[in-house]
């Protein structure tokens, strides 16, 4: 029998085998209708109850307050980055962390007042501040921050002091990982093709209470108002990506829910880095109380052998560790999905790989 394959990519992110094997079963056929969930139809009362089902899942997995809205649209994060911005109003105030807070600030720009507050770029990226470290300006009308910062692979472990600011956060690359603070926030959104799913659907959790009117010239698709009453069917949606997303879900519950995800995702980061603590053969510049659960990239001290830990990684059925395009190195994504084994068998190959080059 061949080894099981892991999959590290950075996302698209693998899914549960569990999950893929229902789809594969239930594809042809969408709850005994005879039609498959490709084809169908988006008003009818089965995807209805799906949307309902997926809806209270997601609520009850995150502990999201009654009166807070669950909005779910494509886009991506990238269209949340705008449509956050010309929605909370004022001027927003921006954690520039690592490379996605930074992208999410320059969108923000183009449609509304923004500005960082504490930019990291000077020092790489490599560590998260301290809230005594930057300050609100008086007009800020939010504070936006991206919670784990896929690229860099810095994670904010407690939520930032807000200090009375209505608080958005990019939670694309670690919501469901573990438990967080779903009610000190006014606004959170994450695509699906990290955690929840496959790309084309983004969940937004919103305190209706913290919205502001949009511009006149907004479109009315970039108007959260709109989404709420259209209960997120303005028009047509990611039918399948949205069913992906129930499945995801179901999964997480059936894993024990965050809590328990939490649980294995902390020995599932703690096997890496004892590997990069251990060695000067790999190099992890971020700052240890900053490291990202979800995201671990590292260097390898001779970059003339990347290419070769890569060549081998394969062969032992280890995929996709590149890092980002942007900076080169290895990144291990290692979400919720990726079992204990698949880190295990990554952090053995790192050892014998250094025995052997090092
Ligand atoms: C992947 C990612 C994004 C981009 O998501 P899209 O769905 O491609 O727009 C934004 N923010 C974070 C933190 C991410 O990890």
């Amino acid at each position: 029998m061949t080894p099981p394959l892991y999959h590290f990519g950075a996302g698209p992110a693998m899914l549960p085998a569990e999950v893929l094997a229902e789809i594969r079963t239930e594809l042809p056929d969408f709850r005994g209708s005879g039609i498959s969930i490709l084809e169908y139809g988006h008003r009818s009362p089965e995807f209805r109850a799906l949307m309902r089902e997926t809806e209270a899942d997601f609520r009850e997995l995150l502990e999201i307050p009654a009166d807070y809205h669950v909005l779910f649209m494509p886009g991506g994060a990238t269209l949340q980055f705008a449509m956050s911005a010309l929605n909370l109003g004022g001027r927003g105030a921006y954690l520039v962390t690592g490379q996605w807070s930074a992208k999410a600030l320059h969108e923000a720009e183009r449609v509304a007042q923004a500005q960082a507050v504490w930019d990291g770029s000077q020092s790489g990226y490599t560590r998260l501040p301290a809230d005594t470290e930057w300050q609100l300006p008086p007009d800020t009308g939010y504070l936006h921050y991206t919670v784990n910062e896929t690229i860099a692979g810095v994670e904010f472990h407690l939520t930032p002091a807000s200090r009375g600011a209505p608080l958005a956060a990019d939670m694309t690359s670690m919501i469901l990982s573990r438990p967080v603070a779903t009610a000190q926030h006014a606004l959170i959104y994450a695509s699906a093709q990290k955690n929840l799913g496959i790309a084309g659907i983004t969940a937004v959790i919103v305190n209706p209470a913290a919205l502001q009117t949009p511009p006149r010239a907004t479109p009315s698709l970039l108007d959260y108002r709109v989404w709420l009453e259209a209960e997120s069917l303005p028009n047509t949606p990611p039918v399948f990506a949205w069913y992906v997303l129930g499945k995801m879900l179901k999964w997480t519950k059936a894993q024990g829910g965050v809590g328990a995800l939490a649980a294995r995702n902390q020995r599932k980061a703690a096997m890496l880095y004892a590997v990069l603590d251990a060695s000067d053969f790999y190099v992890n510049k971020v700052h240890p109380a900053s490291r990202s659960l979800m995201n671990v990239p590292f260097l390898l001290h001779d970059r003339n052998l990347e290419a070769v830990f890569l060549r081998e990684a394969v062969a032992a059925g280890l995929q996709n560790l590149a890092g980002h395009r942007s900076r080169g190195g290895i990144r291990a994504s290692i979400y919720n999905a990726m079992p204990e084994a698949g880190v295990a068998r990554l952090a053995e190959f790192m050892r014998a790989f250094e025995r052997r080059y090092g």
